[in-house]
Formats: C-alpha cells, structure tokens, sequence
C-alpha cells in the first residue's frame, strides 16, 4: 500500500487520507487517487492552503464528495490548534469528519495509540470470532464488538491488530463465502466450530431501490457550457453541474426544468430536445439523469453569481465535478464547440456509457 512505509514509522497525514479515501470505496479504486490527491496536497499544510474548487476537484470521480469537505476543513482546525493531526482521541475526535472509527485508525496506526478501529470487515470478522450474533449495524452491537476489540488490543502494536482484523475480513472472512480452511484463527472461531459462519452476521436484505430523477440543461455560449456549483449540503452538494432540478418522478420533467431555470436565472429559457439519458447507481437509489439542450436568448451576465460560470473545455477537468456529470455532459455532445474549430461530438466513451451507468456517483 503506498500509504505504508517499507520501514520506520508511518506518516499521520498520509494514513489520515488513506483512511478517508477507503471509506466506501474499494482499494484498488483509491490508490490511483491517493497517488494524485499526495502529489497535490504533499503535507497537511499543503492541503490547509488548498482552494475548497481543488480538494473537490482531486476527489472528482471517487465519489461521496463530504469527505472532501470535511479533509479541508480538518486540515485546517488540526493545523491552526495543534500544528498539525493531534496524537490523541478526544482531540482526533473534535475534527471535522473524525468519527471512532477514523479517529480510531489515524490513533492506532500512525501514532501507536491503543485504541480500537471496527469497520465493516473487522466487525464481520468479530461477530464470527466470538459468536455474537444479530446485526453488525446497530449501536448496541457496535459498542459490544468495540469493547471486544479492546480485549485483543496488543499495547504495543495497536496499529498492527486493527490492520490485521480489518484485512482478514476484507480477503478471507468474507459476507457470503468465508474461506475458513485459511484462516489463521479458524481454531478459535466460535462461528466455525459451531457451523455458524451463514448466520453470523445474518444476511443482509437488501432495501428496493427506488429512482431519483435529475432534469440537466445543456446551455452553450461561444464554446463554454453553462455550469452551476450546486448549495450544501445534499447530493453533489458544493460540486458543479449542470444547471437543473432533481425530481422525485418523471412526468413533466421539461416543464420543472423550464420553470426552475427561470426561478434559478431570472430569464425564461427554452427546452429543446432531451440529448442524452443515463443512468447511475448511488447508495441506496437510481440516479436517472435526463439532459435538455437549451436556449437562455436572454442571458446577460453572471456577475454577482458565483454559483454560475461559462466553463471552457479546458476549465472542466479543473473544476470540482461528480462522476455522474462528468458522464452526462460527454453523453450530450462531448465538450461544446469551439467557433472556428470542427465539433467535438460525443466521445466513444460518452456513446457507450449512454444508459445504464453502474457506478457510484
Ligand atoms: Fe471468518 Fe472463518 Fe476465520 Fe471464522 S474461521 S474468522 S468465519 S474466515
């Protein structure tokens, strides 16, 4: 893992955003962005100075932007009251997007503190170790599986023990197929001997899923594409996007969008012809982006809207865009045109991805 050094002791900034970028997302998706995001923000002062447009931008595409926020913000608070991340719980825990656990694994691993890290892996791999039934997810079990933890705590290697639990769930404990004929503590397992391991934890159900539609207006002027930074907190909260209104069913899509666009610009706009479709998969719903070429015959000009910008081809790959836009705005007609210049269309990949999407947002 390039967060971990071949020797000598781990550096707190590098194991604080490997730990972010982990969460919810999968490992080999994170390290390219690590590599990036390290690159950028070397040192925790590098990332307190940094531009909130930046941070977002180098997370563009890893998806679940809050953690983004909330790195800038924490750099921030951890270098104006500590000079740096503090190498104490309570003090790890007062930071902006420190829950136990974070502040749990940033303690353990890079300062050595004794403190318990229980992520999913580890707590699968807890309940099945010492037959604790019922659902991982409640607080009561959490707070059970916690002070279990702490039992198999080695004072001198907190970081190694936390590692270890939270590895062995992610490659040998696993949900559906643990492979308990190579698990190293198959001997002390309560859920193995008792013939267990397809109960503890019990199966998840898995929630219906239901779609969130999004109206988007693909708006051009002289080569730029009308973008709007979208208010916090919500779903792509403080990114760019696409002017447009989300809506909880399809009927009337073009009209909602008419009319937010007039309340949202103070002009009447027109709505053309939907230009692409796709669809994303978030957490728990279906994203289904609808985009509408546009005309706004009125515009004038955006000052005083710093939620606003005409953005040039070259601008977008330096703005703070979700995935899911991203993809919208290739699938529409690719990067706008540029007068003089021949067209960009829509790139392969924009075809391909039209209709079903499949990522996170
Ligand atoms: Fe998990 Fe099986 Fe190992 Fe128990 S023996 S910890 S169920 S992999």
């Amino acid at each position: 893992m390039p967060w971990r050094p071949p020797s000598g002791p781990p550096d707190p900034y590098r194991v604080w955003i490997s730990e972010v970028m982990l969460q919810q997302t999968r490992l080999e998706t994170v390290i390219p962005y690590y590599r990036r995001f390290l690159a950028r923000f070397p040192t925790l002062a590098a990332l307190a100075s940094a531009r909130e447009e930046e941070v977002l931008a180098a997370f563009s595409g890893l998806g679940y932007y809050a953690r983004g926020r909330n790195l800038l913000r924490a750099a921030r608070s951890a270098l104006a009251a500590h000079g740096g991340l503090p190498a104490s719980v309570p003090a790890l825990l007062e930071l902006p997007g420190f829950g136990p656990y974070t502040a749990g694994a940033v303690a353990s691993i890079a300062f050595g503190i004794p403190e318990v890290a229980v992520d999913g892996n580890a707590a699968r791999v807890l309940s099945r170790l010492f037959g604790v039934p019922g659902d991982s997810g409640s607080p009561r079990k959490r707070r059970e599986l916690s002070a279990l933890a702490r039992t198999l705590l080695c004072r001198d290697r907190p970081g190694d023990v936390n590692q270890s639990l939270m590895e062995l769930g992610a490659t040998l404990c696993l949900p559906r197929a643990p492979r308990c004929e190579r698990c190293p503590v198959a001997r002390d397992c309560a859920a193995f001997r008792h013939g267990r391991t397809g109960s503890i934890p019990p199966p998840r159900r898995r929630a219906r899923r239901r779609p969130l539609w999004l109206a988007l207006a693909r708006l051009e002027r002289g080569g730029r594409l009308l973008l709007w930074r979208r208010p916090e907190p919500g779903l792509f909260g403080g990114l760019w996007q696409l002017p447009g209104v989300e809506l909880e069913c399809e009927e009337g899509a073009r009209a909602r969008l008419r009319e937010a666009l007039r309340a949202f610009l103070g002009a009447s706009c027109r709505v053309g012809d939907e230009v692409a479709t796709l669809v994303r998969a978030l957490t728990h719903r279906d994203l289904v982006l609808r985009v509408y070429r546009c005309e706004l015959p009125e515009v004038g000009r955006l000052e005083g809207r710093p939620d606003l910008r005409f953005a040039a081809p070259d601008e977008l790959g330096e703005l703070g865009l979700a995935t899911a836009m991203r993809r919208a705005i290739e699938a529409s007609g690719g990067v706008p045109k540029v007068p003089g210049r021949a067209r960009a269309g829509p790139t392969a990949a924009g075809r391909r991805r039209r209709g079903k999407g499949g990522e996170g947002p």
